[in-house]
C-alpha cells in the first residue's frame, strides 16, 4: 500500500507567500501588528496581511511591504479569540497556499500560533527577533540570557514576532487590493467571549511607547508610586511601567509589569526609578536605547546597564527632575 505523508500533501511548489496577521483597534492597525510585518518582509516573499475588522481594511491595505489583504469579517472573530482564529489561520493557509504565518508575540499572537501548529502539526518558532532566512530565526531563551538560533523544517512555518525587535511598517503605501475570505471550516461555538474589563489610559501603550517610566518597590506604596512616577510620566509624554515587585505590593495594574513574565518593552528612553535591576526586570527592558536609572544604592544592578544613573534618594530626585522638565 502506497503511504504518503501529510507533511508531502502540504509542502507543494505553489505555496509562496507569507501570511500575516495584523491586530487592529477600531480601524488603526496595531503598533505591533506593524512590526511584524517589518519581520515578514526580510523573509523575503510577498507578504498577504488577514485582518478581522472591516473597519481597519483602508489601513491595512497602505501598509508598505503588504502585497495583499484579506479580510475575514464574522462576528466570530471580533474579539480574537484564538478557538476561532485557528481554524480560520488553517483555512486560509490550506485554501491559497502559504508557507509562513507570522503573528506579533501579543497576547492574541501567543494563544493562536500553537493552537494553528497543533491543527497543521507543525512546531511554532516564538518570540522571534532576528529573521536570518526564510526558515531560521534568533529568538531569545533562559529570559533573555542567551539567544537560539533555530531552524525549522516544516512545511509551513509558524512564527510570532517580538515586535520591539523590528521598527514598524509604515503606513504610506498606494493602496493593494482588499478581498473578503470566508472560512469553510464551521465555528465550533465551544468558546463565548461574555466581557472584558480594559484600563483605559491617555498614555501611550506600554508596549509600543517611545518612552517609559518605570518604577519599582523603592517607591514604598502607591500613594507615592502615583505622586512621583505619574507626573514624571506625564512631563516625558511616556507610558507607565513596573516591576513585578512594585505590582505584587499593589502599586499599580499588573497590565504595567515590564520584564520576563511581564511586557517586553524596547523604548527609546527608560527611566527605571527604585527597580534593583533583577534578571527577570531587565529581560523585559534591557534592549532600551537610553536607560536611566535612579536607585539610592551604588550597587545595584539597574547601574550595570544603565547610560545614565542617579545615586539618589528617588523622594527627592524625581520631583526635583520632574519639576524642571
Ligand atoms: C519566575 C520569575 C519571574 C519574574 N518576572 C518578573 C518580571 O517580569 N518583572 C519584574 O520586574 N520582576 C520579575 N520577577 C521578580 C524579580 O526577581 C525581582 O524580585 C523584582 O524585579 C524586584 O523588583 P524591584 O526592583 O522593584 O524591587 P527590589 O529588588 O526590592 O528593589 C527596590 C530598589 O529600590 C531601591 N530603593 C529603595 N528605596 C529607595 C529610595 N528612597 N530612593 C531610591 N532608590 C530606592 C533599592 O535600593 C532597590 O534597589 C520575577 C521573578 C521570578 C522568580
Amino acid at each position: 500500500m502506497l503511504r504518503v505523508s501529510k507533511k508531502f500533501f502540504s509542502s507543494t511548489a505553489s505555496r509562496l507567500d507569507t501570511l500575516v496577521f495584523l491586530e487592529s483597534s477600531g480601524s488603526k492597525i496595531t503598533p505591533a501588528s506593524l512590526s511584524t510585518v517589518t519581520a515578514a518582509s526580510q523573509i523575503g516573499k510577498p507578504v498577504t496581511a488577514v485582518i478581522t475588522s472591516k473597519d481597519a481594511s483602508e489601513e491595512a491595505s497602505k501598509v508598505s511591504g503588504v502585497s495583499k489583504v484579506l479580510v475575514a469579517s464574522g462576528s466570530q472573530y471580533s474579539h480574537s479569540l484564538a478557538e476561532e482564529l485557528a481554524p480560520l489561520f488553517k483555512d486560509i493557509i490550506n485554501a491559497q497556499g502559504f508557507t509562513h504565518l507570522v503573528t506579533p508575540a501579543s497576547a492574541v499572537g501567543k494563544s493562536v500560533l500553537p493552537r494553528v501548529g497543533a491543527l497543521l502539526d507543525v512546531q511554532p518558532v516564538s518570540d522571534v527577533i532576528k529573521v536570518v532566512s526564510d526558515n531560521t530565526f534568533v529568538r531569545p531563551i533562559y529570559a533573555g540570557n542567551a539567544l537560539a538560533t533555530v531552524k525549522s523544517n516544516d512545511s509551513v512555518i509558524l512564527a510570532s514576532v517580538r515586535a520591539s525587535a523590528f521598527a514598524p511598517a509604515t503606513v504610506d503605501a498606494s493602496s493593494v487590493p482588499v478581498e473578503e475570505f470566508s472560512a469553510t471550516t464551521p465555528s465550533e461555538n465551544r468558546t463565548e467571549f461574555v466581557s472584558e474589563s480594559l484600563i483605559t489610559s491617555e498614555r501611550p501603550e506600554l508596549g509600543s511607547a517611545s518612552r517609559v517610566v518605570s518604577g519599582g518597590r523603592g517607591l514604598k506604596n502607591k500613594e507615592t508610586f502615583e505622586a512621583l512616577i505619574e507626573p514624571l510620566a506625564s512631563k516625558l509624554n511616556a507610558a507607565v511601567g513596573a516591576s513585578r515587585a512594585a505590582v505584587d505590593s499593589g502599586f499599580c495594574d499588573n497590565s504595567l509589569q515590564v520584564g520576563q513574565t511581564g511586557k517586553i518593552v524596547a523604548p527609546e528612553l527608560y527611566v527605571a526609578i527604585g527597580v534593583s535591576g533583577a534578571i527577570q526586570h531587565l529581560a523585559g527592558m534591557k534592549d532600551s536605547k537610553t536607560i536611566v536609572a535612579i536607585n539610592k544604592d551604588p550597587d545595584a544592578p539597574i547601574f550595570n546597564i544603565a547610560d545614565i544613573g542617579l545615586v539618589a534618594d528617588l523622594n527627592e530626585a524625581v520631583p526635583e527632575l520632574t519639576e524642571k522638565l
